[in-house]
């Protein structure tokens, strides 16, 4: 069998039983499949994360500036700690490059890294340089989850329950259009292309969602179905979510009409979070506020086993997509 009929997630539930002699600490709360996993360390819980970018995979030098790489590359991780609704602390930065490569480039994936990891608070603490043929950037952060009860709160990929509502905190598509027009060159102060080069992880809106009692969360990296698809395989439940609530920017709509639905259900890289939990306390986070940017597109529902996540179009048709989202390995 190789990886790439495997796919990225069919290996990583096998990860977790390769070989026999894996060690598993009782003080692991959140094992490997979640976007963190989080363990106990003296009255702390420890929430730690880690993400690799390639050239020519995950982003495309001169394209994408340097310092952009530099941004995206903390922002990513940070947006996992997010979407465990903990804070990130500090950093380690791994970064592989040809020795050709001109020393300001790495002085601006500095500049880029570091400004992305201060906004949210995070301290660099050390890494790795090495020589690589392909550009790879590889950043880890560990952050700290909220114990007011001496148990951790934490959002999760398996406490989706039936009847629970899906809510979206953003706008969805934006960064699949930057990426399209990125690609054709457009100008990159381009709203579209700013969401895709400069996420901004959405810390406090996971942080507000574990005090409001949700429970349930994953960021959109890969896609709005294919990340609630993670959800609800780690739940064993299924899910529909209505297009028409989906909520799209404006400059989404206008820039691509034909195109905005499968951009924010497939597109990917929105770094904003999907929360499901019981409509009240959704309703108690989108209360607590300030700008209301929540909202309610779908509704858990008993698992299909078939096809875990349904769109479906005013009709109550189903919308079918090509692909549902990215995938290290499937081409
Ligand atoms: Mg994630």
């Amino acid at each position: 069998v190789k990886l790439r009929d495997l796919g990225e997630f069919g290996l990583i539930d096998r990860l977790p039983t390769l070989g026999v002699y894996r060690h598993r600490s009782e003080d692991l709360l959140v094992d490997i499949g979640d976007d963190a996993a989080v363990w106990r360390m003296g009255d702390e819980f420890l929430v730690a994360t880690m993400d690799t970018l390639v050239a020519g995979v995950h982003f495309l030098p001169g394209v994408a500036g340097w310092d952009d790489i530099g941004w995206k590359a903390m922002a990513v991780n940070i947006s996992d700690i997010a979407a465990m609704g903990a804070w990130p602390r500090f950093a380690l930065v791994s970064l592989a490059v040809p020795p050709e490569t001109a020393v300001s480039d790495i002085e601006q994936f500095y500049e880029g890294l570091y400004t992305s990891a201060a906004l949210c608070g995070v301290t660099v603490v050390g890494g790795d340089t090495v020589r690589a043929e392909t550009p790879t950037i590889t950043v880890a952060v560990i952050g700290r989850a909220e114990a007011p009860d001496g148990e951790p709160l934490v959002l999760r990929r398996d406490t989706a329950a039936v009847g629970d509502v899906i809510a979206v905190t953003g706008k969805l598509g934006d960064s699949g259009a930057g990426l399209l027009r990125l690609k054709v060159g457009v100008d990159d102060q381009d709203p579209l292309v700013q969401a895709h080069l400069r996420p901004h992880p959405e810390l406090a809106m996971g942080a507000g969602a574990v005090v409001a009692g949700i429970t349930c969360a994953i960021d959109i990296s890969d896609g709005l179905v294919q990340d609630l698809g993670h959800i609800c395989r780690s739940s064993s439940v299924g899910a529909v979510v209505r297009a028409v609530d989906i909520p799209l920017s404006d400059e989404l709509r206008v820039a691509y009409p034909d195109d905005a639905l499968r951009l924010a259900c497939t597109g990917g890289e929105d770094y904003k979070l999907i929360l499901v939990g019981p409509q009240g306390r959704i309703a108690d986070l989108q209360e607590g506020l300030e700008t209301a940017d929540l909202a309610v597109i779908g509704e858990i529902i008993k698992d299909n086993y078939e096809k875990r996540v349904r769109v479906l179009d005013d009709a109550g048709k189903e919308i079918r997509f090509d692909k549902t989202g990215w995938d290290a390995f499937k081409s």
